[in-house]
């Protein structure tokens, strides 16, 4: 599956220029997952991180690794705003209804991650996550590769996933709104996806999803396939 591949491309250039650092992966330096959804209260805060996060899923090879941009959590002592970017390899599904569950399934992982003090804030229904982190966390020393390392393990549990790169950014001279428009798209592509597996009529001129398809190659393709008329 590639239709994703065009959005990784837009994130390496977004942020190829910038100073990072790179984690391997590592079981042994897995942050403590507590197993409930833990309330952080405001007195308890050290600082609260705002943004965006969203998986990019593609069957290009990808290293089980953890990359930050900007300061670490150790170095950050204000609310400030932030990206996670999830790039995950799956095996290369021959029926696009199961890569589309694959898809929904490697979404689902963040609501099964509970670092402990380190409070995720999302929805299904949007891109927008943000992260309380507790001041005992940061005392306890708390990284990004230690919850990046949990996250991954998360992602792993799947069967078809193999292998995945963590990407945070807290960068802050850098236009976070691109990283919004990006998770938009690949909203759009996503949910164009599923119209393709689960309808069964089309008609493009009046489809609302005709921008993606007339944007990435292979989606019109893909619904005349599976609508039998290729
Ligand atoms: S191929 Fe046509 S009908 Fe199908 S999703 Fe794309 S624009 Fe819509």
């Amino acid at each position: 599956m590639d239709f994703f591949d065009s959005l990784i491309n837009d994130v390496y250039s977004a942020l190829n220029d910038l100073p990072q650092k790179t984690y391997e992966h590592s079981v042994k330096d897995c942050w403590t997952d507590i197993g409930y959804n833990q309330v952080i209260l405001q007195r308890d805060t050290a600082f609260q991180l705002s943004g965006t996060g969203f998986n990019l899923i593609t069957t290009s090879d990808i290293r089980n690794q953890i990359i930050v941009i900007g300061d670490d959590l150790q170095n950050i002592r204000d609310d400030r705003p932030f990206a996670r970017i999830s790039l995950v390899q799956i095996d290369d599904e021959n029926d696009e209804q199961s890569a589309y569950e694959l898809i929904r399934k490697i979404e689902y992982v963040k609501y099964h991650y509970f670092p402990d003090g380190f409070m995720l804030r999302t929805s299904s229904r949007s891109h927008k996550e943000a992260v309380r982190v507790a001041k005992t966390a940061v005392r306890d020393g708390i990284s990004f590769q230690k919850t990046g390392s949990l996250l991954i393990e998360g992602y792993m549990k799947i069967p078809s996933v193999k292998g995945v790169c963590v990407i945070y950014v807290t960068y802050p001279e850098i236009d976070y709104s691109a990283f919004e428009k990006l998770a938009e798209k690949n909203n759009r592509i996503t949910e164009t996806l599923n119209h393709i597996v689960n309808s069964v009529n089309f008609d493009c001129s009046t489809c609302n999803l005709k921008a993606v398809c007339d944007e990435v190659e292979g989606m019109k393709e893909l619904h005349f396939k599976m609508n039998g008329m290729k």
